[in-house]
């Protein structure tokens, strides 16, 4: 690992005052659990300077907003999991966070640093120089790529390896951003980028810019919701492919349905397809059968991640009927 400063800034203001025009040279870190523990180790960055945020209060905390629950961006993801709130008010969060990691990196890893890690390809981890480091290849396309994107890849055919991710997008939650100059908000599903919107990053965030926190809406009156997770190893792994679903039910009819898939796209995928196919429908086998046929219609497999497709299919048949 090169030498590094490190800055320990005692408000928010502060710490956005130190952050850079380039992404790289200066880095934030919240819970260090990707940018130290995997990135900086592993040599594939080396900032010049790492801005602590983690113990920032602006940052922390789980608060009750007007029909929303505001959650600070250096929250522990074990917070979350535990959080009575969180647990009634949005249950798919809750139920996502459960499924990350170990108890270990939940206790050490923030929501924040959840939605921004950096993928998990081996070509990119094993520093590769691919697009994501500025080179003009991904080798995944030709190569190892069974765990790879089926869906919107090229040219990176990475996968957005966080599972709180799919369940926020899924609860049309947002994110508040904050700079030196000002603040934005920003729905999460347009906070993520395609590599043909951006190949070396997989979200808006500017170098000067902090996620400070996420508005995550109380999930509709008689909803419910499920996260389902299918992985190599039960014990901890990233999703091959994984699920959330969100459905509002009157008389066994389909109102509304909220579907994103994780695991299978550079970004959490919407499945608009699968949700349309529900509407109006009784859900049953026939038309959860549907709906995972739908939510991977356009796919477009690589040499050995084919078998994402019924794997998505199920998965998402599966989550439907555990909430019929
Ligand atoms: C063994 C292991 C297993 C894992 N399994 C899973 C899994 O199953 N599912 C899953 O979803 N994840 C998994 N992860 C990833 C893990 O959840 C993340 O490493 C963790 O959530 C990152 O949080 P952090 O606070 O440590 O982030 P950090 O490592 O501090 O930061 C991660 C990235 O986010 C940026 N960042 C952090 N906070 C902010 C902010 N507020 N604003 C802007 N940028 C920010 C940093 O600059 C960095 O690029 C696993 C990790 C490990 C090591």
């Amino acid at each position: 690992m090169e030498n590094f400063s490190y800055s320990r800034p005692a408000t928010l203001k502060e710490a956005t005052a130190q952050l850079g025009k380039e992404h790289g040279k200066i880095a934030i870190m919240a819970g260090g659990t990707d940018i130290y523990g995997g990135e900086m180790k592993d040599n594939l960055l080396a900032p010049e300077r790492l801005v602590h945020i983690k113990h920032l209060k602006e940052l922390q905390g789980i608060r009750q907003g007007t029909g929303s629950l505001r959650i600070g961006a250096s929250t522990l993801l074990s917070d979350i999991v535990e959080s009575p709130v969180v647990q009634k008010q949005a249950p798919l969060l809750a139920m996502a966070a459960g499924k990350i990691g170990t108890l270990q990196i939940r206790n050490m890893g923030t929501l924040g640093g959840n939605l921004c890690q950096r993928p998990r390809c081996w070509y990119y981890r094993n520093n590769y120089p691919c697009y994501k480091h500025g080179g003009n290849a991904c080798f995944s396309a030709i190569g190892e790529n069974d765990q790879h994107a089926i869906l919107l890849g090229g040219p990176s055919f990475i996968v957005h390896p966080s599972d709180s991710a799919p369940a926020l997008v899924a609860l049309g939650a947002s994110a508040r951003i904050v700079s030196g100059t000002g603040e934005r908000t920003v729905p999460l599903d347009k906070f993520f980028v395609t590599p043909r919107e951006n190949v070396r990053r997989e979200n808006v965030l500017l170098p000067n810019e902090i996620l400070a926190e996420i508005d995550v809406p109380n999930a509709p009156a008689g909803s419910k919701a499920i996260y389902v997770k299918e992985m190599v190893r039960e014990v901890w792994d990233f999703a091959l492919c994984s699920v959330a679903a969100m459905v509002t039910l009157k008389d066994g009819v389909v109102q509304d349905a909220r579907i994103v898939l994780g695991g299978v796209a550079p970004v959490p995928y919407r499945a608009v397809k699968a949700e349309a196919a529900l509407k109006g429908k009784t859900l049953d086998e026939a038309s959860a059968t549907a709906a995972g046929l739908a939510a991977v219609d356009g796919a477009r497999p690589l040499s050995k991640n084919a078998y994402k497709i019924p794997l998505t299919q199920a998965v998402v048949k599966r989550a439907l009927l555990s909430l019929a």
